[in-house]
């Protein structure tokens, strides 16, 4: 069984702060990590490995500097890593992203695939989803638990109050959540040698893909603006008898349409 799973490196959001004066993001000093969701299908295609033996390729589309999320992953026990890199797949969208990644899984070869259900800094959950649309195979997002009942597998889908369970043949993606599992830390021996593993880059070339279909040029969508959300006004301390002030707070917030 070959398992593909797509990870992203993305910006620490939990480090990313607001500087008070100017109201943009700083960024600098900000660690990239493998994105949480990310860590989890890996944690999920390397617990199958060693159940039921498979082979588990990673794949990133991003800067060269994102090779790190890969070594990170050959050193927790993936056994083949791809970069897709090129100055030409910058400004991509969900689409134009989701479109190469789905072009390199195609060449790679594959049986299953793993995507996380959203990338912290993206943040859209978009990208799963249209891999699986862009090769026609059936995809199952939100994936909280996978068994495997001989040809097929037997998926518990979170719902907000609830769960699905669905049998879904091979080839198939699964988008995962953190509940599905705790990930490994890197193995010892794994770090040591996880770079000298070849980390196989491909390219708009190898991929066979024209520059419309790819980047800033391939993305039907295209951000216009961005900005930081103005800090919150001060608090208002509310002197009032205490039903009085229930009610005050009541009405301020249906003011401000919370409630
Ligand atoms: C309208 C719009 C315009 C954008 N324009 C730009 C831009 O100009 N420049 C720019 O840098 N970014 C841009 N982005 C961000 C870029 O589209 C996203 O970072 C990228 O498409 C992934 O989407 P996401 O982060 O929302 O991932 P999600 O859809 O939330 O990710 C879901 C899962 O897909 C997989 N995945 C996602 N991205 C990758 C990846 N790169 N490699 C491997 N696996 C991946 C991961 O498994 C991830 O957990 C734009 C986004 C939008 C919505």
């Amino acid at each position: 069984m070959r398992i593909v799973v797509c990870i992203k490196q993305v910006p620490d959001t939990n480090e990313v702060r607001i500087d008070p004066v100017k109201g943009t993001l700083i960024r600098e000093g900000v660690p990239s990590i493998m994105n949480p969701d990310d860590k989890n299908a890996l944690e999920e295609a390397l617990r199958l490995k060693d159940e039921y033996g498979a082979t588990v390729i990673v794949v990133t589309m991003g800067p060269p500097q994102a090779e790190k999320v890969l070594r990170e992953a050959l050193a927790m026990g993936a056994d083949e890593a791809y970069l897709l890199t090129d100055r030409l797949f910058a400004g991509a969208d969900t689409w134009a992203t989701s479109l190469t990644l789905a072009r390199a899984i195609q060449k790679i070869g594959y049986d299953l695939i793993f995507a996380g259900r959203q990338a912290i800094d993206g943040d859209t959950a978009q990208v799963g989803s249209e891999i699986a649309e862009h090769l026609n195979i059936p995809q199952v997002t939100y994936v909280e638990k996978v068994e495997i009942e001989k040809d097929s597998l037997r998926i518990k889908r979170a719902l907000e109050d609830g769960y699905e369970i669905i049998r879904i043949q091979k080839p198939c993606l699964l988008t995962c959540i953190k509940e599905l599992n705790n990930p490994r830390y890197m193995n010892i021996y794994d770090i040591f040698t996880c770079y000298q593993k070849e980390i196989k880059i491909l390219t708009t070339q190898d991929l066979e893909l024209d520059k419309e279909e790819i980047g800033l040029s391939g993305s039907p969508t295209k951000v216009r603006k961005t900005f930081t959300k103005e800090p919150k006004g001060k608090g208002e301390i509310i002197n009032l008898p205490p039903v009085e002030a229930a009610q005050y707070a009541a009405n301020k917030l249906k003011e401000k349409h919370f409630i």
